[in-house]
């Protein structure tokens, strides 16, 4: 965004908010009714509904500095601007190193089709993946075949040398099926359904086509293996059911380039080597494999003044994919967590129990980061309060659960009864429930047996068009939402600091809690959507150094 257009926004904005006054002068522009008389909370409102700073802070870091690969160095400088920020609102704050990574600098990724006629397609180096050296590496294609075994696979190699190998399935349509719902006749949507199903099972799963290797989350091992055979490199897709939205993830290959097309430029390079119109491919591509480097999770902290050895946690992972921005996963949750701590450093200096943030790296590469601060800060394990984490896009809070702790259940309850109205009609609460399953940080914490906190937001097409796609960008923010976010974040930061008394870690019957679910959810328990958890969930020991996931 330019200088201008910011400007424009913020003139806008503030147009807007007169505009509102003088339209409307009998409603407040948040009418809010309080069920206490809390100076703080009130104050913690005024500040993050009415002076918040999220649209800035999310443009400084979506735009300028981008997505946080792991080992990367957008995230390295992503680390020392949150420093930054912390340093000038007076809090203290630390990067803190908890082992390497392999980095990688992505540069440029241009993929043309030079012939039977040219196209510029739509695509880019998955991460991780080798260049070109910046220079042009042209090669006809090849559709990877279907193999009887690994034998077959290893005769048919030679084959592929030099060529750009064909590696994912070709969708029948790149329409979401929601489209298709509503245009096409049964008969036409039921075809095309069966055919999607038949074409992604051919070509899905660990063992693609036969070959005997998988390609895990993009290249994978038998990404290695094509390279070692030869190959010039890999295309591959892997369309959203949504429009225009792929996922980006990694390559292990240091040799052969690896690239993510969009569904249909894929689609397009797999007809006309299906039908032997002799298509051929450039590709200039411009990464560096950086090998080890250090990583870290930044760590903010509002001492305690009483229970200094009592932590109240806020956590969302900082690091992201980088196929677009990173913006809602976990962009959103780094900047409600940020914001959160600017307005309780303002409005709440000296809190009880000391308020800890934790912005995590190594998150996408199975909670790196957070489950190794777990096993270096016993002590704040110990005295853990409560964690807040909020990793799943965009969208107001509006599920809570008391993650498998009955007590927990007692002390949020209590917190949500002081919250602002709205806030207590917009969040459910779901009761003690379950310990995180893994997925995001919280587990890295619940494993353990603590009260760490999912703060579920709305959807907002999070799975479809955002999580770890090339269209997680600034523009899918809603703001109105962070903001919101941020604020509640910090009101139960501030209650879980203020509560007389710590939650207790006694577990919940998590047979009895499966029934009493159930029982609250039928539907979702008869579609299979909700699945209890039988054991509590084992921690696993945090990778310091890479840790390949190639299968
Ligand atoms: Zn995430």
């Amino acid at each position: 965004m330019s200088g201008f257009t910011s400007a424009l926004v913020s003139m806008l904005r503030k147009t807007l908010f007169f505009g509102a006054l003088l339209l409307a002068p009998y409603v407040p522009l948040h009418a809010q009714s309080f069920p206490t008389d809390d100076p703080i909370i009130k104050r913690i409102w005024a500040l993050g509904m009415d002076s918040t700073h999220v649209y800035e802070l999310s443009q400084a870091l979506f735009d300028s500095i981008g997505p946080r690969l792991q080992g990367g160095d957008e995230l390295r400088a992503g680390n020392d601007w949150l420093l930054s920020k912390y340093k000038s609102w007076g809090i203290e704050a630390h990067n803190e190193q908890y082992g390497t990574w392999r980095g990688w600098r992505r540069g440029y990724s241009h993929i043309d089709l030079i012939s039977p006629r040219v196209r510029s397609l739509e695509g880019q180096m998955v991460g991780y993946s080798p260049g070109t050296g910046k220079k042009d590496l042209t090669a006809t294609t090849i559709i990877l075949p279907r193999f009887a075994d690994s034998t077959e696979f290893v005769k048919w190699l030679p084959t592929a040398r030099g060529k750009f190998i064909l590696v994912s399935a070709p969708q029948p349509t790149c329409r979401p099926r929601e489209d298709w719902a509503t245009n096409a006749t049964p008969e036409s949507r039921a075809r095309m359904d069966s055919l999607r199903t038949a074409i992604n099972a051919e070509w899905g799963g660990r063992n693609v086509r036969g070959t005997g290797y998988s390609l895990a989350l993009g290249g994978g091992e038998l990404g290695k293996r094509l390279e070692e055979g030869g190959v010039a490199g890999l295309i591959t897709s892997r369309p959203k059911d949504g429009w225009g939205t792929i996922e980006v993830f990694e390559t292990y290959n240091t040799r052969a380039p690896t690239v993510a097309l969009s569904c249909e430029d894929y689609g397009l390079v797999f007809r006309l080597t299906e039908n032997k119109q002799n298509p051929q491919v450039r590709m200039n591509l411009d990464a560096d494999l950086l090998g080890e480097r250090p990583v870290f999770n930044t760590i903010a902290e509002i001492k305690g003044t009483e229970k200094p050895n009592e932590y109240v946690m806020l956590s969302a992972h900082f690091d992201s994919w980088d196929g677009s921005s990173g913006a809602t996963d976990n962009g959103t949750g780094t900047i409600t967590m940020l914001e959160a701590m600017r307005i309780l450093k303002q409005v709440y200096p000296h809190p009880k129990r000391t308020i800890l943030v934790g912005h995590w790296s190594g998150e996408e590469e199975g909670e790196v980061g957070s489950k190794a601060f777990t096993e270096d800060h016993p002590e704040v394990l110990k005295g853990l309060q409560a964690l807040f984490n909020q990793d799943n896009g965009t969208g107001r809070i509006v599920r809570m659960g008391g993650a498998g702790l009955p007590n927990a259940a007692v002390h949020i309850q209590q917190w949500l009864s002081k919250v602002p109205t709205v806030f207590q009609e917009q969040v459910k609460f779901n009761g003690p429930g379950f310990p995180a399953g893994g997925g995001s940080d919280d587990f890295s914490f619940g494993c353990n047996g603590l009260p760490a906190f999912g703060l579920g937001a709305l959807n907002w097409d999070y799975g479809n068009y955002t999580w770890h796609t090339n269209r997680d960008t600034y523009d899918k923010i809603a703001f109105d939402d962070l903001k919101s976010n941020a604020t509640l974040t910090a009101m139960l930061a501030y209650l879980a600091s203020e509560d007389p008394t710590m939650i207790t870690r006694e577990r919940v019957d998590l047979a009895a809690e499966a029934a009493r679910m159930a029982a609250q959810n039928p539907a979702a328990t008869a579609n299979g959507r909700f699945r209890a958890p039988t054991t509590w969930p084992a921690c696993v020991k945090a990778p310091r150094t890479t840790n390949p996931r190639l299968k």
